[in-house]
């Protein structure tokens, strides 16, 4: 195994990753805003983490990793109130909505899969930590973190705070680095709003203290790696440092990773632009999530995504490409032996797998590794020179690639089908066609050729193409 390196946004700089306890990896990942669906620019940071945690696992680390649902901040509180809906009954649709999504693209679930509302008293804690330690100062029932308290504030996204007034607020839970102001803790209740009644008055927690408050609960005072996108780094990553520090005096997170923007087609994805996809936008129009997952992937996460709908057509492709190379490896037919040192080759190409992911988690070369060593396989199959331990050892690595990629296993119309997608018609679970497969290689064994035309009829008709190799193998796709 090659050593870790990450990119940490705290000192700019690529590091070896090390964990605090040997063996085990502390981490927070920041998890949806539950007032919409989530669209793919937010998966590309969870795609990103979820490499991560795998890659993590591979290298025989225990995981403890915590992912939120922020299911209450300002736009969920204004969202809920116009629906005259509490606010669990607002984002549990798209809870659930985000779990599916997440199932679909093969993200695993964390360790802890936490939701902010389920603790309003551990924040309500650290804010009381925070006012006794006088970080906090109350204004018309509102209470607000003082920065000029924490001379570090800025620290992580290098932000200047000369010239900022002391005293001055924001209240809104997001807003731009030209606006760094004290923001705020626990926010007054408005009419009509949502609010918790608490030991430190009415009122409902500001967006910041929720994962400061969880991230510590369930992972100690100081984290080894805490995740986000990019726009996450300020205000909200900047003010749990503060938050976080402020009350414990210790470092929160000795590995801040961010993952950079996602671009549509060259351009910043926007609602008024029309190029703003949900997963679910882009199952509508065909797409599987398998190749999803591959696309998303497959950008190194420091990345800027330029995410086009050619690169979903490629990322499709090369899906594909996997899934027939695993194919050949299970179906074919090889002399015993080795007799093309594919034991040594699929060595290689997992060290030069290995070599890419622990170079901060670059997934082009992992990918490019895995990629030439099918090629030179294929070509080895192609002309009889492949054996079955060449077989084993392939399988073997495309095994190791999978547990980080997971896109190897044909799966997506029956995750499609849970999702509500799918061809109309097109009732074929994968057993049911391999059923159908087995039942045509008996006919054709039999020389029954009317019969063996007659399924691959009712599976074309079913969108099933089958691909009849050279060594007597079949293979199906669907359309
Ligand atoms: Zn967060």
């Amino acid at each position: 195994m090659h050593e870790l390196k990450l990119h940490n946004t705290l000192t700019g700089k690529t590091e070896p990753f090390v964990p605090l306890a040997a063996g085990e990896v502390k981490m927070y990942t920041c998890g949806p805003t539950v007032y919409d669906y989530a669209h793919i620019g937010n998966f590309r940071t969870f795609v990103f983490q979820d490499i991560l945690r795998r890659y993590l696992k591979q290298r025989g680390l225990k995981l403890h990793h915590v992912m939120n649902l922020t299911d209450v901040d300002d736009r969920i509180i204004a969202n809920a109130a116009a629906a005259h809906l509490g606010i669990r009954e607002y984002t549990e649709k798209f809870a659930q909505a985000f779990f599916a999504d997440c199932k679909a693209l093969n993200i695993q679930a964390p360790e802890h899969w936490i939701r902010a509302t389920d603790h309003i008293p551990d924040m309500v804690k650290l804010i009381e930590d925070l006012r006794e330690k006088s970080f906090t100062y109350d204004s018309e029932g509102s209470i607000y973190y003082r920065i000029a308290k924490f001379p570090e504030y800025g620290k992580l996204s290098k932000i200047d705070l000369t010239g900022i007034q002391a005293g001055a607020r924001v209240d809104n839970d997001r807003y731009e680095k030209e606006s760094a102001r004290d923001f705020a803790l626990w926010k007054a209740p408005k009419p009509g709003e949502h609010f918790w009644e608490t030991d430190i008055g009415p009122g409902r927690p500001g967006w910041h203290i929720e994962c400061s408050a969880m991230a510590m609960k369930y992972l100690g005072e100081t984290l080894d790696i805490h995740t986000g996108g990019i726009d996450l780094a300020f205000p909200h990553h900047e003010n749990e440092i503060a938050q976080s520090e402020g009350a414990t005096g210790k470092p929160f997170v000795r590995y801040w990773v961010h993952a950079e923007h996602l671009l549509v087609e060259g351009e910043k994805m926007s609602k008024s632009l029309g190029n703003f996809y949900t997963m679910r936008d882009l199952y509508g129009k065909g797409y599987k999530p398998s190749a999803l997952r591959y696309a998303l992937a497959s950008v190194p996460y420091r990345r800027q995504l330029n995410f086009t709908f050619d690169g979903l057509t490629q990322a499709t492709n090369s899906v594909e490409r996997l899934r027939t190379f695993a194919d050949r490896l299970k179906q074919g037919k090889f002399p015993p032996g080795s007799p093309a040192g594919f034991k040594e080759r699929a060595g290689k190409a997992l060290d030069d797998f290995d070599a890419g992911l622990a170079d901060d988690l670059n997934t082009a070369v992992a990918l490019a590794a895995a990629f030439d060593f099918l090629r030179e396989a294929n070509i080895a199959m192609d002309s009889g020179r492949f054996g079955s331990e060449d077989a084993s050892a392939a399988a073997e690595f495309l095994a190791k690639f999978d547990e980080v990629f997971a896109v190897v296993a044909v799966n997506d119309a029956e995750k499609l089908k849970e999702l509500g997608y799918g061809p109309a018609g097109d009732g074929l679970g994968d057993s049911e066609i391999d059923a159908m497969l087995a039942e045509r290689q008996a006919a054709r064994q039999r020389r029954d050729f009317a019969k063996s035309d007659e399924i691959r009829k009712k599976l074309a008709d079913s969108g099933i193409i089958l691909e009849d190799s050279k060594d007597g193998s079949v293979r199906w796709k669907r359309k």
